[in-house]
């Protein structure tokens, strides 16, 4: 990347990671609700405990001022895919965190799985995902080489910058959140296993802003159906969203800071 170009990229980092300092506003969303009941086993209704566990993590952002929130549905009612992602876009939040229960043929199946969207062509994901492999969190020069960054130099177009430097912010965003999500999970013994995956769902491809699908665990899995069912788990779901919504801002505070160094 030539200095000009370097220069470039440092000020609009800068000012992309600058510009949530303020409250994080978060848009969460509880997939599903109404005609649409996601999941159903037996009593656990995927709709219902997305709902109770949205309304627990609100709770817990409205009591701090670092954050703002909007919620998708407050309500058992039905919301498309495509109003859930405006709502998002027409409130300009700074993230996106769905929440979901799964459930699979295989009873055996369980634990907390984190889905988040690269939005990269193929080619360049198969890189990505080696360098996650690998355990590298990567930095922005790393990812601009890796994001055709110097294809988009050669035309030389400031538009195309920007909506490089915005997709890398998005992704980088994304793959922290996450990150920190499995984090808060990796430090409680007794939490539920917690993975890493990326699938094109709706909402987390078609928002613009950094986003994750939180899969919060199998209602097909009877123990852990039970588990979902307390309020004592949901209460403990919930605590482990907002200390890696917390943990995420701090992160992204000390970037901000270091950056306009
Ligand atoms: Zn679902």
């Amino acid at each position: 990347m030539n200095f000009l170009r370097f220069k470039q990229a440092v000020a609009v980092s800068a000012l992309l990671w600058a510009l949530p300092a303020s409250a994080l506003h978060i848009m969460l969303d509880p997939g599903h609700g109404g005609v649409d009941t996601g999941a159903v086993h037996g009593p656990a209704k995927e709709a219902d405990l997305v709902l109770k566990v949205a309304q627990r993590v609100k709770a817990l952002l409205e009591k701090d001022t670092q954050f703002k929130v909007t919620l998708t549905r407050h309500h058992d009612k039905n919301v498309t895919l495509p109003a859930r992602v405006k709502m998002a876009e027409e409130a300009k939040a700074d993230l996106f965190v769905s929440l979901h229960a799964n459930a699979a043929s295989d009873q055996r199946a369980k634990g907390v799985e984190f889905f988040f969207q690269n939005n990269l062509p193929p080619d360049e994901e198969s890189l990505f995902l080696a360098s996650q492999e690998n355990q590298m969190i990567l930095n922005s020069k790393e990812l601009h080489s890796i994001s055709g960054g110097d294809e988009l130099s050669k035309k030389g177009d400031v538009a195309a910058i920007v909506e490089d430097l915005h997709r890398q912010n998005r992704l980088m965003s994304s793959l922290r959140l996450t990150q920190t999500l499995t984090s808060v999970w990796g430090a409680d013994q007794n939490a539920a296993h917690a993975t890493i995956k990326q699938a094109p769902f709706y909402v987390i491809s078609k928002t613009t802003m950094p986003s994750v699908l939180i899969e919060i665990g199998f209602l097909t899995n009877p123990k852990e159906a039970k588990r979902l069912l307390t309020s004592d788990y949901q209460n403990d779901l919930a605590q482990k969203i907002y200390s890696a919504l917390l943990s995420y801002k701090e992160k992204m505070d000390n970037h901000t800071a270091k950056t306009l160094d």
